[in-house]
């Protein structure tokens, strides 16, 4: 039996993370929930799972969550209220509870920073759903994997299929990734795309994409924001750094593949040319689970693979003009340092952006690009975590100010005339 803690147990991941804890209920016990808004949901996870510790993002909500659970206590609807905390402490707080052994990362953005790194000081292992925290701050997380001895599982569908194809390599035996060091006899990593929202839509048509057309993916169901960005292709991106930080290897072997069908995750290319991938259906359950549960495989009723009724699998290159945020994201990864940390937090405030209409879908990497460009003269190259979060904040500010200062050419209004 496993004790896991659920970071952002209301999302997308988190949902998913609670089913499999539903489901497989001799394997796993919740023992914390961490949730940003959604109190109705995280009050059904608290009856549901009866956890030690529950935080909420913002305190103004504790006050609501302790007076709804009180209720339900009194009404014998929930047996005990549990340890109530709020704020980005308790999120820590939550994140390092000390009967948890794995925490699973479902935050979404940078925010997941912290709570992630409170999570490794105190010495619990992670399931990592949360790239951007890795992505942002690699050259700290690294370090403080070493020093505390937690293990990161990789959740993302991708790294999963990675990590799951290096099971055997004699690099596996080491399960603890993330060293930074190459790995032997592996020399290329093929990351799988669907191709995301406009997949089928030529690049000219682009200027009439909207947030609804943006936000609904072809294959997988997701929060907004990984939506969006795979849609521009900058969660490809993303992952290609996720993947150099996870797995030790340089850019130039991280390659990206567009497989519309999005059943093969991953693949791997060995010193002797052999080629290993991992298959499965587009469902973000399997990764996760192997990410609770490694090395074990635990059984599950779940719809059994059947490649006949696929018929075909098809893959294809990416068309970098046609999404420029892949090489973007290329860039600011070999540039290192707090490069990636401005890239992935001008892409976060970019996006909502996109989401609340004030800029157009095909002006997302122009934002980000001049962000990069900005921050070439300022570039750090062995950061720490208050140049992170230093950087971080700048590369927000400095995407709200360009789109205010470029209002006139690059709202959605322009593009809809
Ligand atoms: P989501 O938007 O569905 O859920 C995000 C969760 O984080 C919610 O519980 C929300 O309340 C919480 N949250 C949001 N802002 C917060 C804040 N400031 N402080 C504390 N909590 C906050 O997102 P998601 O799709 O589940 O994605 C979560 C993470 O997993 C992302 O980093 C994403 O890239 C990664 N991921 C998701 C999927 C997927 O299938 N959804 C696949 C691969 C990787
Ligand atoms: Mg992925």
């Amino acid at each position: 039996m496993k004790a896991i803690s659920v970071l952002g147990s209301t999302g997308s991941i988190g949902t998913q993370t609670l089913e499999i804890a539903q489901e497989c209920p001799k394997d796993f016990k919740v023992v914390a929930l961490t949730a940003g808004k959604n109190l109705d949901l995280l009050i059904e996870q608290i009856k549901q799972h009866q956890p030690e510790v529950v935080a909420i993002a913002d305190k103004d909500d504790l006050a609501e969550l302790h007076q709804r659970l009180k209720n339900l206590a009194n009404q014998n609807k929930s047996k005990q209220i549990p340890h109530l905390v709020a704020g980005s402490e308790g999120l820590n707080t939550a994140a390092s509870w000390n009967t948890a052994d794995l925490v699973v990362t479902g935050i979404v953005g940078c925010a997941g920073l912290l709570p992630t790194l409170a999570a490794i000081r105190a010495g619990k292992d992670i399931a990592l759903a949360n790239k951007e925290t890795l992505i942002a701050a690699g050259p700290v997380v690294l370090p403080e994997l070493k020093l505390s001895g937690s293990r990161l599982f990789p959740a993302d569908s991708e790294h999963s299929a990675i990590f799951q194809c290096l099971q055997g390599t004699p690099w596996a035996e080491n399960a603890r990734l993330s060293t930074g060091i190459p790995t032997p006899g592996l020399r290329n990593i093929q990351l799988t795309a669907s191709g995301g929202a406009f997949r089928d839509w030529p690049a000219e048509k682009l200027k009439n994409a909207t947030v609804k057309d943006a936000t609904s993916h072809p294959n997988w169901s997701m929060g907004k924001k990984i939506t969006v960005d795979s849609a521009t292709l900058m969660n490809k991106g993303l992952e290609v750094i996720e993947a150099h930080y996870l797995f030790g290897l340089d850019y130039e072997h991280i390659e990206i593949v567009i497989h519309p069908q999005s059943i093969i995750h991953s693949m791997i290319e060995l010193a002797d040319s052999s080629v290993l991938a991992q298959m499965g259906w587009p469902d973000m359950k399997l990764p996760i689970l192997y990410a609770m549960s490694w090395p074990h495989r635990i059984e599950t009723p779940w719809k059994r693979l059947n490649l006949p009724t696929i018929g075909q699998l098809t893959f294809s290159n990416p068309d970098k003009s046609k999404y420029p945020c892949l090489e973007l994201a290329y860039d600011a990864g070999k540039a290192s340092g707090t490069m990636p940390a401005v890239l992935n937090a001008a892409n976060e405030e970019a996006v909502a952006q996109f989401l609340e209409e004030k800029i157009h879908f095909i002006n997302i990497p122009k934002v980000i690009e001049s962000t990069c460009e900005v921050h070439k003269k300022d570039l750090m190259s062995n950061p720490q975590l208050n140049d992170v979060i230093e950087v971080d904040n700048w590369a927000r500010r400095e995407v709200r100010s360009f789109v205010k200062r470029n209002s006139h050419s690059i709202a959605l209004s322009t593009f809809r005339k």
